[in-house]
């Protein structure tokens, strides 16, 4: 995976990392019930600027709910979300304007499958950001390079493979230059074989210092990537820590039995 629209590496991620720390994402009291049904039951997360954290837990646990509600898809019961220091707005219009900061990709592509890869990756920049199409499609050239994909700018989605739609769908949320990164499960619904490819996007990008939220059943991944593991269950955060200390020396029982079950 050549080139990129970053410096790569570890001074890179260094550099965006420091100096404050800025927090990109602050999630506070997060509660949400769908009628009786209460799914989360009070979440505090906060991620950094360069920050990769992995979110784990059984099926059902809020996982997917938590994180629509990080990017305004979902609106809390009750709590706040705020990024870059800016609670998300209740009114439509500003916080259409504040989801153009939170990319994100989900288990399953969605692409417009009537656009070109190309043409998908340039949508919101032209139209909702109103960037002027020659710069729009000299980004997503830069972002088709980086994800491997130079020679597929002009392909449908119907001709890419499973693999190859999740990164076209990474690169459109990039296209957007979000702050943070939010991604649901982007490996679960591939083939087996089609997995490495998007995971070795995701690394890449986690290299270069992009600030990510990653849903993922993939532990080995969690572990190599992440800086932090959060583990739910049940709507709550039942343990949180770096990965060496999460896998090695998990502390709550739940968490071990958790880990025994998928690994
Ligand atoms: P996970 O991603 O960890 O598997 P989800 O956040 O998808 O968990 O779901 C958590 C719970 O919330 C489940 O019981 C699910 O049925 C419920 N849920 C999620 N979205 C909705 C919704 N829009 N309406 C009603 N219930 C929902
Ligand atoms: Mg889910």
């Amino acid at each position: 995976l050549g080139g990129g629209i970053r410096a790569g590496g570890t001074a890179a991620r260094v550099a965006t990392a420091d100096p404050v720390d800025a927090i990109v994402l602050r999630a506070r009291g997060i509660q949400k019930s769908f009628g009786s049904n209460e799914v989360l039951k009070g979440i505090d997360v906060e991620v950094r600027q360069g920050e990769v954290v992995a979110i784990i837990g059984p099926s059902g646990s809020g996982k997917s709910t938590l994180l629509r509600c990080f990017n305004g898809l979902e609106t809390p019961t009750s709590g706040t979300v705020e990024v870059l220091g800016e609670p998300l707005s209740r009114r439509k219009r500003e916080l259409a304007k504040q989801r153009e900061r939170l990319g994100m990709v989900f288990q399953r592509f969605n692409l417009f499958p009537h656009l070109t890869a190309l043409e998908n990756i340039i949508e919101a920049p032209v139209h909702v950001k109103g960037m002027d199409k020659a710069s729009a499609t000299a980004l997503a050239r830069e972002l088709l390079a980086k994800i491997g994909l130079s020679d597929k700018a002009d392909a449908y989605p119907s001709k890419l493979s499973g693999g190859q739609q999740q990164r076209v769908a990474i690169a459109r949320a990039l296209a957007m230059q979000p702050a943070v990164l939010l991604l649901d499960e982007p490996t679960s619904a591939l083939d087996p074989e089609l997995v490495g490819e998007v995971l070795q996007v995701i690394q890449q990008l986690a290299q270069e210092g992009m600030t990510m939220v990653l849903v993922t059943h993939e532990m080995a991944f969690a572990r190599r990537v992440a800086d932090r593991v959060i583990f739910m269950a049940d709507g709550r955060i039942v343990e949180e820590g770096p990965p060496e200390q999460f896998f090695e020396r998990p502390q709550s029982d739940r968490t071990r039995q958790f880990l025994r079950d998928v690994t």
